[in-house]
């Protein structure tokens, strides 16, 4: 059976976008950590990230340090964390999180609750960035 962000990657189910190639999609975590709190998802299911080829591997790090440059310009942060998990979902992703703090990187942290209109609104600020900075 298809993972849900296969199912967001065909387009059944919708996400906030906030960057895509031909081999990646990022878009928002639903119950971010954070404000722009994103998922980095290569296309192609995979449960697990070290079962990635070495050549998917280093492409989706580097498409999630685009992505990554992008939220920095748009949330305020003193930096993007990096956090792989996966226990969840089990398609591999990376999760990109705004932190000001160490605690902004704990998973038992409370999970916000944003408007649709607020996540779509962070969503494309982050897209644009990628639009305007994307390189390949
Ligand atoms: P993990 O698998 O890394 O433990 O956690 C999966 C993450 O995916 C969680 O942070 C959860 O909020 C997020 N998530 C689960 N289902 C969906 C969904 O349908 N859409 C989006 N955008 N995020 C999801």
């Amino acid at each position: 059976m298809a993972t849900i962000f296969t199912r967001i990657i065909n387009g059944e189910i919708p996400c906030y976008k906030v960057a895509e190639n031909s081999n990646f999609i990022a878009f928002l975590d639903i119950n971010p950590m954070a404000e722009g709190h994103t998922l980095v998802v290569p296309k192609v299911e995979n449960d697990y990230i070290f079962n990635l080829d070495n050549n998917t591997y280093i492409d989706l790090m580097l498409f999630a340090k685009q992505v990554a440059k992008c939220i920095e310009q748009v949330i305020k942060c003193k930096r993007i964390g990096i956090q792989v998990i996966g226990l969840e979902v089990p398609h591999t992703h990376i999760h990109l999180i705004p932190l000001n703090n160490e605690i902004d990187m704990s998973i038992e942290k409370a999970r916000l609750q944003l408007s649709p209109k607020k996540m779509q609104k962070i969503a494309q600020q982050i897209y644009d960035c990628w639009l305007k900075n994307r390189e390949n």
